[in-house]
This record gives structure tokens, C-alpha cells and sequence, in this order.
């Protein structure tokens, strides 16, 4: 094992401990260990989440090796092909100029599954993979151009593509760095760099913490050391659940000096994974994956909106005895109010819930998300058929939410659907009338929301 003094985007050596897992299964594999437990820390500076200490060279040859997928299927790896590499060739070829020059490569390729739709598109593509099961499969199976071996600065001396793809390999290299470098050589002005890596900021992501998972970055840790190594940003988005993508270019010097400096990520992150950790030993890992998946495909848009919004500024909790009770929110104009105009909001919202009939509605329609207690009241009322559609716009305060009440467990709930914007809020409206066959809808706010707001919506609901 090695010891970590710093952080490698920032330089920082002010860490915090951030997770431990136990028992992992990659550690497992590996001879020379005794101890299986990862040990996670979080950069006190810039939110970037590392092992620390990490594997030794020796260490992560062995892990790469055969046992690394010891078993390969091959339903499992056109599954990739049509379900990844297709969206990843089509994001790709629309964000890049193409010169008549089409040739890639892609690091780390596996089995070359990401490479198929390029070659099917007149593409001189090839791969290179460490893990010779997986490469020789890749040959076989799909007639993909593979080397085995370690990409270095001797696998392709002096030859330049247009495209190199290095998709979810930054996360398993001991030295980013030293890979990122020899990908220059192999790139001239003209040359593109694909980057997929996880995004720490999408916690309900499977398996984002694992022995084979070196870092894990959020969309601002890496953007900050691409410009770092002297790469220019030309795209960046997340794609949930696979987590960041990038295109970027080659620059001649570093341009970290225009890199944002102060932002809190690291706080966001922790907060994040304090819910996260939580689940995880109330169902174990095999519940928490399921419940996953279920949450990501019928939140993606949401749960992308709000991990990209990382800071909190604007809003400010107030808390009693530790838990928030209400936000001071500060809007551009520099104007303050209160979120809440009580002092108890829970009792507020159980008062309120108790002198309504909600049994007979089917659509229940609940203006302003809040901190979360209103809707989790309303919830508890309804029953199985019943559907409870959220409306919140404001973004920040849902992540505040989010990082305080557990908005987790909310949208587990297959009864709630939250809208954050206007398109959805239609769209969630349309789809619960199909499904429910009726225009019965009941809206419920509290006192405390504003007349304006809702009359804002006024006119949506009429013209359904
Ligand atoms: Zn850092």
C-alpha cells in the first residue's frame, strides 16, 4: 500500500476521513493483502474523494489481471455495446468537427465494445486493454482491433488520432497524471479526448465506492485538473447513471490560474454520503443497488439538475437542536425572508392535513417542496392508489433539502413524482391523468405559500 499525502487536483494535504468499506470484494482478490477494508478520504479543499493509502503497483497488476472478470459473457458485453457505445458514439460525433481524419482510440477499452459503433461508421478504430481475457474476447467476439497491454507513451510513438477515448479509466489509474501526459504525445491540435469517469455528486450510483475505484471526482474537481494538465474544456455534462463525460482539447500551457477557486463541494459531498452510508445499513449493498436503479431512471432528470448544483449559497438552514426547521433564502436582489412563517412547520403541516379529506382524490398536487415536511405529512396520509405530484422550482433549496431530510426516501416512493420546472410539471400532469384515467386533481399548499405562485399555475391546469 502507499500513503497519499496530497490531493492531486488541488495539492492540498488537509484530508478528511470520508468512508470505509468493509470486506471489499477487488481487495479480496489480491494475494498479498490481508486487509480487505478500503479506506476513503475526502479533500478538505476541493471535494475530491481518494484512497488513501491505495494500492502499490505490484497490487493493482494483480487486481487486473485475469481475476479481474474472471467470467465473461457475452450478452453482458452487447448490452454495453447497444446501450453505452451507440450513445456514446452519437453525444460524441455531434460535439466534435470532423476534417475527413477519423481515426480512434480508446485506452482502457475492455472488450472493445465502445469502439463497435465507430468501426461500424467508417472509423479506423482500435483499443488497448491490460486484462488479456478481456482483450482476446474483444478480438474474437467482436473483431475489434485490441492490444494487450498498458497504454503508455511507447504503445502508438508518434501517431496521432483524431479521437482518444478513455472511458472510466481515470478512477482505476494510480498516476492520472502520467496517463494524461502520454495522451498528448498521441494528439495533435486538430485531436479530441473523450473522459467518462463516475461522478461522486451521484451517490445512488451502484458501486461508485469500490477497491477498484482510486477517485472520484464531481464535475468541478475535474474540470479544475483537466485545465490543471492543460486541457481545454469543449464539453461536459452527466450522463446518470454512468456519471461525467467530457470532451476536451490539448493547450499549450496549464490554465489553472482560470480555474474557480472557491466553491464547497466537499461539504455537499459529505452530506450526501452521510445518507447514502445510512441506507446502506439498513438494506445492504444488494437493496441499496435496486433501489438505485428504480430512483435513477424515474428521477434522472432531477437527480442530474441537482448534482450539478453543488453549492448552497442563497440558502442558509436554521435549526433547532440540530434539525433544520426552516431556511433563510436570499434571493439575487439580495432580498431575505424566511421560508417559513412559524415556528413549527411539522405541526403546522399535520394540522393542516387533518382537517382534509384526501381519500377521495386520486391526483394530489402539493405546491412548494420546501424542507420537506409538508409533502412527507401529505404522504403519510394517502393511500396505495393515490399519486402525490411535488412542484418546487427552486433548486438550491431542494438540495439543502435534499442534504438534510433524506429526499431519498421520498423519491423512492412510487405514489410521488417532484417537478422542478414548468415542462415537467406538465408532463407529470399528462402522464397521471392517462394513468389514473381521471382529471381529478386536488391542490394542496400551505398558508405560507404565495398567491402569485399559484396563480402562475393557474393556467396550466386549466388548459389540461
Ligand atoms: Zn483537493
Amino acid at each position: 500500500m502507499i500513503a497519499v499525502d496530497k490531493c492531486i487536483v488541488c495539492d492540498s494535504d488537509k484530508q478528511l476521513p470520508f468512508a470505509t468499506l468493509k470486506e471489499d470484494k477487488y481487495y479480496k482478490r489480491i494475494s498479498m493483502r490481508t486487509d480487505y477494508d478500503v479506506q476513503y478520504v475526502i479533500c478538505n479543499d476541493c471535494g475530491l474523494v481518494y484512497q488513501n493509502p491505495v494500492l502499490d503497483e505490484s497490487e493493482m497488476s494483480e487486481l487486473y489481471s485475469e481475476k479481474y472478470r474472471p467470467k465473461l459473457d457475452v450478452n453482458f458485453f452487447e448490452k454495453q455495446a447497444t446501450f453505452f457505445g451507440e450513445k456514446l458514439y452519437s453525444w460524441i460525433t455531434k460535439r466534435i468537427s470532423l476534417n475527413g481524419d477519423k481515426s480512434v482510440l480508446d485506452i482502457g477499452c475492455g472488450a472493445g465494445t465502445m469502439l463497435i459503433p465507430f468501426k461500424e461508421n467508417g472509423w479506423n478504430a482500435c483499443g488497448i486493454e491490460p486484462t488479456k481475457n478481456i482483450s482476446e474476447f474483444g478480438r474474437e467476439h467482436f473483431g475489434v482491433n485490441i492490444t494487450t497491454g498498458y497504454y503508455d507513451k511507447n504503445a502508438y510513438p508518434g501517431k496521432k488520432f483524431k479521437l482518444i477515448v478513455s472511458s472510466h479509466v481515470l478512477e482505476h489509474v494510480l498516476y492520472p497524471e502520467k496517463v494524461l501526459h502520454d495522451i498528448k504525445n498521441n494528439m495533435n491540435e486538430e485531436s479530441y479526448l473523450f473522459i467518462g469517469t463516475p461522478n461522486i455528486t451521484l451517490p445512488m450510483v451502484p458501486y461508485i465506492l469500490g477497491g477498484d475505484h482510486v477517485r472520484l471526482f464531481s464535475n468541478r474537481t475535474l474540470s479544475i485538473y483537466l485545465r490543471k494538465l492543460g486541457f481545454d474544456i469543449v464539453s461536459m455534462d452527466n450522463w446518470v447513471p454512468r456519471g461525467i463525460r467530457a470532451i476536451v482539447r490539448k493547450q499549450n500551457q496549464s490554465l489553472k490560474d482560470n480555474a474557480p477557486k472557491a466553491f464547497d463541494d466537499y461539504k455537499a459531498i459529505k452530506g450526501l454520503y452521510k445518507t447514502v452510508s445510512l441506507l446502506k445499513n439498513k438494506e445492504g449493498i444488494e437493496g441499496f443497488t435496486q433501489f438505485s436503479d428504480r430512483v435513477i431512471i424515474r428521477n434522472n432528470l432531477l437527480i442530474n439538475k441537482l448534482c450539478k448544483y453543488m453549492e448552497n449559497s442563497g440558502i442558509r438552514l436554521v435549526k433547532n437542536n440540530g434539525k433544520p426547521v426552516n431556511a433563510i433564502i436570499t434571493s439575487d436582489d439580495s432580498n431575505r425572508k424566511l421560508l417559513y412563517r412559524c415556528k413549527d412547520p411539522m405541526s403546522v403541516a399535520i394540522d393542516l392535513v387533518d382537517k382534509v379529506d384526501l381519500r377521495d382524490h386520486k391526483i394530489i398536487i402539493m405546491f412548494g417542496y420546501g424542507l420537506g415536511y409538508f409533502p412527507k405529512i401529505l404522504l403519510n396520509a394517502l393511500g396505495d392508489g393515490q399519486r402525490l405530484i411535488v412542484y418546487e422550482d427552486n433548486i438550491p433549496l431542494l438540495k439543502s433539502a435534499f442534504l438534510h431530510l433524506n429526499l431519498l426516501g421520498f423519491l423512492n416512493d412510487k405514489r410521488v413524482i417532484i417537478a422542478i420546472n414548468r415542462e415537467m410539471l406538465i408532463k407529470h400532469l399528462k402522464d397521471s391523468i392517462k394513468e389514473t384515467n381521471t382529471k381529478d386533481f386536488f391542490i394542496m399548499t400551505n398558508s405560507m405559500i404565495d398567491t402569485d405562485y399559484l396563480n402562475r399555475f393557474k393556467e396550466i391546469m386549466d388548459s389540461l
